[in-house]
């Protein structure tokens, strides 16, 4: 098809996962944000990308030497970006704050376009400072500084849009633009919101309530996010009192998408009681190969060589002595190897695997186990932090077999992914979105151990491609589920992962192969463009 025919796309985000050392990330939905946005230019899709220039980024992650954790927040300067010439402003708090608009074209993705109040003469400057560092006001101002300013941005710059792709609630003010935008040209508010509703798309993420954003509505109004349009009863009949963004997204989109199948179930459960609000489908999450993927694994795996070994066998002592350097603790290259590394939050269990020491304490002293932990806290969150510090504390019990690198990013992720041997992932199901490191793991050839949540249902067969935990058991009762799941773990690592790993390499090789062979098409971000052109652009 030729892209001239293809519905021109918006894509508005809070944070793009570009490269490690562009700190306009925090997580998996910058990961999927940068993915989709390199993935646009790859196959050439009339896609653009909105997003904010972040002075501090996401706060940086320092254990001090009594294992505690803490954020830094270091400045950073990005010389690269283009300076396009347009500045639009927003008017918050009744101020009138200026928006500069960057250009970043450096990491080979669709343009993307960066909106900065760090410019001089704005009393607010620092309203595109901290990534998530705060909530209430700030974070208003913030979503109005992406939603409404990147709609402005966009008029601007002259780029034409048919549709605008909210992936998440943090985009819903730019719906509210295009409504005062309508009104200005003499429609109703009705009319203006109908109208409005036929342009745009959302993606909603967390299945976690609490993560799903409210304000209220004294505040929004306060703010001046009502963008002179909406009001308290409009605001309230979109968006519920207080106004829950996710909810307000699903009532202004013609439709929706859940990140995988099975989070599109959780999802529509989630939000049954909102009524007129769009469908929610599932359309999964998937990766850019050439950032995460080691080529001549996928290669390997294609030809059926056992140079795939030999392949891993390499990225996993570059791993090593990554480690090494960032540690000072030298992993042993044939003793089997784990990686983990997820936001530290309770419902993903980071430390599972030490919840019955008795099972794993000889293994991990004896170092016939060794894993490698990452992963930060939000900076506001101190019972992330408390796990943080539980693993830190894991690290001095079992000196030369548990790690913990420090400040996770795109570059660790990169190198955990490729140089496991076998990839963990243990969260209280149905609470993983998709999680798409697990697709980075399976594509080179680092055997998913995993519960079956987010993406893995789609892909996993069990022995043959990794392994599953749990029977996709669910249980409103954490602690019943976190038993039933812990004897899942241990059975499986210990009856199948160990054994295949010590005593038939010959299996391990042929379940390396099948990892690559059954993912490396399905959760590729090509495969996902698509259908986003095909269930949510062109529908
Ligand atoms: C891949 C990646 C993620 C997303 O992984 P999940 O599977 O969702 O945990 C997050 N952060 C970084 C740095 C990554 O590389």
């Amino acid at each position: 098809m030729a892209s001239n025919s293809l519905p021109r796309v918006a894509y508005f985000c809070m944070e793009y996962a570009l490269q490690s050392d562009f700190k306009m990330y925090a997580g998996g939905l910058g990961i999927l944000a940068g993915d989709y946005l390199k993935g646009a230019k790859d196959h050439k899709f009339p896609i653009v990308g909105i997003g904010i220039k972040w002075k501090q980024g996401y706060s940086d992650q320092q254990i001090t030497a009594a294992g505690k954790a803490i954020d830094t927040y270091p400045i950073y300067e990005y010389p690269f970006l283009k300076d396009t010439g347009v500045t639009v402003s927003v008017t918050i708090r009744k101020r009138e704050v200026k928006c500069k608009v960057w250009l970043c074209d450096k990491y080979g993705t669709a343009p993307l376009y960066l909106l900065d109040t760090d410019v001089p003469g704005n009393e607010d400057g620092w309203i595109t400072g901290q990534l998530y560092g705060w909530f209430g006001e700030e974070r208003i101002a913030q979503e109005m500084v992406l939603g409404i300013g990147g709609v402005k941005a966009l008029r601007a710059l002259n780029i034409p849009v048919d549709v605008y792709h909210f992936n998440e609630g943090h985009a819903l003010f730019a719906g509210f633009e295009l409504v005062r935008e309508k009104v200005a040209k003499g429609n109703s508010f009705d009319d203006a919101l109908a109208a409005s509703r036929k342009e745009i798309v959302f993606t909603t993420h967390t299945p976690i309530i609490q993560g799903n954003e409210s304000h209220y509505i004294d505040r929004l109004l306060y703010m001046g996010a009502d963008n002179g349009v909406f009001n308290k009863g409009s605001l309230k009949k979109i968006g519920g009192s207080p106004f829950n963004m996710t909810v307000g997204a699903l009532r202004m989109s013609k439709k929706s998408n859940a990140v995988a199948k099975l989070h599109a179930v959780t999802a529509n459960k989630m939000w049954k009681n909102v009524k007129d609000r769009s469908e929610i489908i599932p359309i999964t999450n998937a990766i850019h190969l050439p950032t995460w993927v080691d080529k001549n694994i996928v290669k390997a795996a294609q030809q059926n060589s056992n140079d795939i070994w030999k392949l891993h066998q390499a990225n996993k002592k570059t791993l090593i002595n990554f480690i090494y350097e960032r540690t000072g603790v030298k992993l042993k290259q044939d003793a089997l190897l784990i990686g983990f590394s997820r936001r530290a939050v309770p419902y993903k269990r980071s430390d599972f695997i030490f919840c019955d020491k008795s099972k794993v304490d000889k293994l991990f002293k004896g170092g016939q186990l060794q894993i490698v932990f990452s992963g930060k806290a939000h900076p506001l969150d101190d019972g992330g932090k408390r796990i943080v510090a539980n693993i830190v504390a894991l690290t001095k019990k079992y000196p030369k077999s548990v790690v913990f690198l420090e400040n996770y990013d795109m570059t660790i992720g990169a190198m955990l992914t490729r140089g496991s041997d076998v990839w963990l992932n243990n969260p209280r199901r149905p609470q993983e979105a998709s999680g798409t490191s697990g697709m980075k793991a399976a594509m080179n050839g680092v055997l998913n151990l995993s519960i079956l949540d987010g993406w893995w249902p789609e892909a996993c067969q069990h022995g043959v491609n990794g392994w599953q935990i749990g029977d996709g058991y669910e249980n409103a009762d954490e602690k019943a589920l976190d038993e039933h799941d812990q004897k899942a773990l241990y059975k499986v690592l210990l009856g199948e992962v160990l054994p295949t790993y010590y005593k038939d390499k010959k299996k391990w090789v042929e379940m390396m192969k099948q990892s690559v062979l059954t993912t490396h098409k399905e959760f590729a971000v090509k495969r996902m463009l698509e259908e986003y052109y095909e269930k949510l652009y062109q529908a």
